[in-house]
């Protein structure tokens, strides 16, 4: 029920074209915004898809000048050197093909193209949100993983090399004028990417549910969201030709990312990012590795909303008064992470450091985590060295 007392502003992109053949929408898009298009994609997902745009693009006239340098979990040289270029090429509108690491490549393009830089600046810790004072260039994000949901959020994660970690911009300006969600496309995702992604997503709507700043628009979105994630990423995993569960995990993480936007994410985000600035850990398995341990501390300070997770993770034993909401909700995070190889410690998941040098490192991301703001939307705050803690759990067994 959305009570007269919620007065908020509710983000989306401007249009989202959805479904199989959705990237047919591209060239009338694009015609309508500009002439010449900064084009941003990994050299991988360009290999695999980039014919496609560039061909919509072409058909209206629109002349493409493409850069695809991008770095999955992008960096500051990433968005100046591809915003050097979108000067140089007198571009006037971006067209992102990838996931969260092209599109939020292309919104910091955009900030830097109508605001003065350095990227930097417009950090939380530093602007706050709503800290992108001008509007940006039209913008069409044509997702290709399911993910991120960054195609319909207010957010850019940009990593800095220089101080090894990642930061976060926020404003309603960099929302997407357009989210393409083509299901054909994520055809091509392997399957640790489409496992990493999909419990990117699922954590997204778990967060934003759970989250202090939850109110009921974003809580329909996150229900849902939970709902097709767990009915379909395992069967998207299993075969990643089946389309109809790639599109139900499409709209899934669509729906997670509108959730999360007009909440927040929470403990989880908090932990990942400081993962993946220091160790490269790819952002969906330190989601996926942290997300039952979390929920398990978390859960007593919001029963009710965990015991509708276990329910919609079909999780939920009403027979069994001796199981917790935090119990069943956990287990019902840890059951979908098994159908997807999901499960384990870091040092399961390739090269990660030795646990000394894992010790090294675990008090300055405690301290990056909650210098990120996230874990204080969580809905039971932790200390620093109950963060701490959770980092060690998840390194190994011992
Ligand atoms: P990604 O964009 O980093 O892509 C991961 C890898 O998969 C890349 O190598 C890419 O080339 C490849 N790939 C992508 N789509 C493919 C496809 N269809 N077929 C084959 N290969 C494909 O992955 P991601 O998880 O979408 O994005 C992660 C980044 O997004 C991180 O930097 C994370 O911090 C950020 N993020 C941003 C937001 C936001 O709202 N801005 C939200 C969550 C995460």
């Amino acid at each position: 029920t959305v009570l007269a007392s919620e007065t908020r502003t509710v983000v989306s992109p401007g249009r989202i074209e959805l479904g199989a053949g959705a990237v047919e929408a591209l060239g009338g898009h694009a015609a309508r915004y500009g002439n010449t298009a900064l084009v941003v994609a990994t050299e991988q997902i360009f290999e695999f898809h980039g014919d496609r745009v560039i061909d919509q693009l072409e058909t209206v006239g629109v002349d493409p000048v493409v850069y695809t340098d991008v770095r999955p979990d992008p960096t500051v040289e990433n968005i100046e050197s591809a915003h050097a270029r979108y000067e140089r090429e007198d571009c006037d509108m971006i067209v992102t093909l990838g996931g969260g690491s092209s599109i939020d490549t292309g919104k910091g393009v955009g900030i830097l193209a109508t605001n003065e830089g350095p990227i930097r600046e417009f950090g939380v810790d530093r602007a706050g949100y709503e800290g992108v004072p001008n509007p940006t260039p039209p913008l069409v994000a044509v997702n290709t993983t399911a993910g991120t949901g960054s195609e319909a959020t207010r957010s850019v994660v940009v990593s800095d090399e220089s101080t090894s970690t990642k930061f976060l911009i926020v404003s309603a300006n960099v929302v997407p004028d357009v989210a393409i969600e083509d299901p054909v496309l994520t055809q091509s995702l392997p399957k640790s990417h489409t496992a990493f992604t999909g419990i990117d997503a699922l954590t997204h709507a778990i967060e934003a549910y759970v989250s202090v700043k939850s109110y009921s628009v974003p809580d329909g979105y996150a229900e849902e969201a939970m709902e097709r994630i767990a009915r379909s990423l395992p069967v998207a995993w299993a075969n990643g030709d089946n389309l109809d569960a790639r599109a139900d995990v499409m709209v899934g993480q669509l729906q997670a990312g509108q959730a999360f936007t007009n909440a927040s994410v929470a403990l989880v985000h908090g932990l990942a990012r400081p993962l993946g600035a220091q160790l490269h850990i790819p952002h969906g398995l330190a989601n996926g590795l942290i997300l039952p341990y979390v929920v398990d501390f978390s859960a007593m300070a919001a029963p009710e909303k965990y015991a509708e997770i276990a329910r919609i993770l079909d999780a939920a034993d009403a027979d069994d008064s001796t199981r917790t909401a935090a119990d069943a909700a956990a287990d019902g995070v840890l059951d979908l992470c098994a159908d997807l190889d999901l499960t384990g410690y870091l040092d399961d998941f390739g090269e990660v450091p030795t646990r000394e040098e894992y010790l090294d490192v675990v008090d300055e991301m405690a301290q990056d985590a909650i210098d990120s703001g996230s874990p204080e939307n969580n809905p039971r705050k932790p200390t620093r060295d109950e963060i701490a803690d959770l980092y060690l759990t998840i390194y190994d067994d011992a």
